[in-house]
């Protein structure tokens, strides 16, 4: 019978709740079948359940334990993580308790060579990063779950075996009441790095794993310092290898520090060894004799790998279950949240039989290929901060010797920070439209630009649930067969709203107007006249744009989305 632990993790900083264990005496059994069962409840579940929710789909998240993850895991989330948050409802907790940054320096030797500076525009709402740990993060998507009732969470519940049909999966699942079995349309593989679905299905996943080994440890201090990126190459505490510092809220900073060949991390973790490098650390900082005191450690090794295909039958991988990817560059849960929001809406509409399984095949190569893409940057990062033997490591010691004398090899320090993949080759992109012919703005398959349209109230705000009509008119009404094809969107059950964009009063037939007296929409979106148009996804990223717009393209770029043919292999 499964016994997950019932003590309250320790933490100086965040108070753990033990969650009631959900026993199958209490309910009746056996169980009807479940429209979508989530397995986990990480970053990548409980976004997956969220934006379901958002699409009137129900879902049952199972999680083996009973509180949220030991220690804090992810602590960097990107801005367009901040996005998807708002999109799910928990960006503003996020950003009244976490720390917002956008420098990283780089030192050698004690020299300081390269300051990164990520561009931080004032059109934009979030900050390009903010730190906080992921307990908060788990915590505020659990209340957001917490308030939907299309969302059923089952603590210490956990997956042990899963068989699949044609139109189903039945899975066991063991809780410290006994076990039951559980069907279910759709599985969500979001167990983890380690999934005990992947392996009991058998799937391989494809790439590398690096050598090496990372500690993690966070202490509680107070520095001085401000929020920034801290990385040191070669330093002479712990030669040729390299060491991270990141603040973290609540008086908590996070000391990465690499091993030297050889080393087990058995070893790293005991107290004397962690105790004289972090000391070591502190001295070469300039601050020598400040007490600390340890709050979490664990070590990490850097692997690149994915499952080529998510969809396997009525199983669906998503997060740490369907890819491995380095922390570096902060990916890990920033990348699990752009797969959760491309999951949720595209089962979503193949439930609510709005797209056919072609959708589906579309999500998972639109996100095998963004695993891809952060494969090759990610294992760049990596080779750079902890080289293979041989050439990579010439090379990478030969930057760093460089870059005490010579500007031009610093740049080489970026650490290529994890971005949102543009679909720019997916099946859903309207192949009709004019998107080659614009000169500027977000290009098919990339995410949407925010715009300020007044000092707290930003284009993005106004957008996503369902795909978003931006039309660029400054007329009272948007034109009527225009308006037809909406209509008839609408009654097949497709969420499809118009935000009218330009005019001073409410636009008849839109549904949310937006004024642009300075036409810096049109300017970020690269708009040269009226009757222009961006059709955007329900995760916001661009199907289709068009310079002049009329209703058999529109209604072909959303027959396109939502019929899409895939290429014959
Ligand atoms: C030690 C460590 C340090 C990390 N540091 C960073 C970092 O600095 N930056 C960064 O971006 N990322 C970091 N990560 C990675 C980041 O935490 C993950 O990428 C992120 O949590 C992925 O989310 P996920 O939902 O896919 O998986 P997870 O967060 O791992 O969630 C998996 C969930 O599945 C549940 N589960 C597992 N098996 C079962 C089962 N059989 N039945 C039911 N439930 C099950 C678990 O309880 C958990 O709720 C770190 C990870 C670890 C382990």
């Amino acid at each position: 019978m499964h016994q997950p632990p019932t003590e309250p993790r320790h933490s100086i900083y965040y108070d753990y709740r033990v969650h009631a264990p959900w026993l199958p005496a209490d309910h009746p059994q056996p169980q009807p079948r479940q429209t979508v069962v989530i397995v986990g409840s990480g970053p990548a579940g409980l976004v997956t359940a969220l934006e379901l929710a958002r699409h009137g789909v129900p879902s049952v998240v199972l999680t083996s334990e009973l509180q949220v993850s030991q220690g804090s895991r992810a602590i960097v989330f990107t801005r367009r993580s901040m996005e998807i948050l708002q999109q799910v409802g928990v960006a503003e907790q996020m950003t009244a308790h976490g720390l917002p940054w956008r420098f990283g320096n780089s030192y050698y030797r004690g020299q300081k060579v390269f300051r990164m500076e990520a561009s931080h525009d004032p059109d934009d709402r979030f900050w390009p990063m903010l730190n906080i740990q992921q307990q908060y993060l788990e915590q505020y998507l659990l209340e957001a779950c917490a308030d939907s009732p299309l969302i059923a969470l089952r603590w210490g519940n956990k997956v042990t075996q899963v068989r699949q049909a044609s139109d189903h999966a039945t899975i066991e699942v063991d809780t410290p009441g006994g076990s039951y079995p559980l069907e279910t349309q759709w599985l969500v593989a979001a167990d983890g790095g380690r999934s005990g679905i992947r392996s009991a299905l058998n799937l391989q996943m494809e790439g590398a794993s690096y050598e090496g080994f990372f500690v993690i440890a966070d202490i509680q201090i107070d520095l001085l310092f401000p929020t920034e990126r801290l990385a040191f190459f070669d330093p002479e505490w712990n030669p040729d290898n390299t060491i991270l510092m990141h603040r973290e809220p609540h008086g908590i900073w996070r000391v990465d520090y690499q091993l030297p060949p050889g080393e087990s991390p058995e070893d790293a973790l005991q107290p004397d060894s962690l105790k004289a490098r972090i000391d070591a650390q502190l001295a070469m900082i300039g601050c020598a004799g400040t007490p600390w005191t340890l709050d979490w450690c664990s070590v990490y090794s850097a692997r690149t790998l994915t499952l080529p295909d998510y969809v396997q039958g009525r199983v669906l991988f998503t997060g740490d279950a369907a890819h491995l990817l380095p922390i570096f560059g902060v990916r890990g849960a920033n990348t699990a949240f752009q797969d959760a929001q491309s999951l949720g809406w595209q089962l979503a509409f193949v439930v609510k039989g709005l797209a056919g399984p072609a959708l589906l095949a579309n999500h998972s190569a639109e996100r095998v290929g963004a695993a891809r893409e952060i494969i090759d940057e990610a294992g760049k990062s990596t080779r750079f901060m902890a080289p293979p033997a041989g050439g990579f490591k010439l090379l990478r010691d030969a930057v760093l010797s460089l870059s005490l004398t010579h500007e031009f090899v610093r740049p080489l320090y970026h650490w290529r920070t994890s971005r949102p993949h543009a679909y720019t080759h997916s099946i859903l992109n309207s192949p009709g439209d004019d998107n080659a012919l614009f000169a500027a703005g977000p290009a098919h398959g990339a995410p949407p630009q925010n715009v300020r349209l007044a000092p707290d109230d930003f284009l993005l705000d106004h957008l996503g649930g369902g795909f978003d009509l931006l039309y660029f008119t400054e007329a009272a009404q948007v034109p009527d067969p225009l308006q037809a094809v909406v209509q008839a969107m609408r009654a097949r059950g497709v969420p499809l709203r118009v935000v009218a964009i330009g005019a001073a009063q409410p636009v008849a037939g839109a549904d949310v107007t937006l004024a642009d007296p300075q036409g810096r929409v049109r300017a970020r979106y690269g708009v040269p006249a009226s009757g222009a148009a961006y059709l955007l996804r329900p995760d916001q990223h661009v199907c289709a744009r068009w310079l002049t717009l009329d209703a058999t393209r529109l209604h072909a770029a959303l027959q396109q989305a939502l019929q899409p043919v895939l290429p014959v292999a």
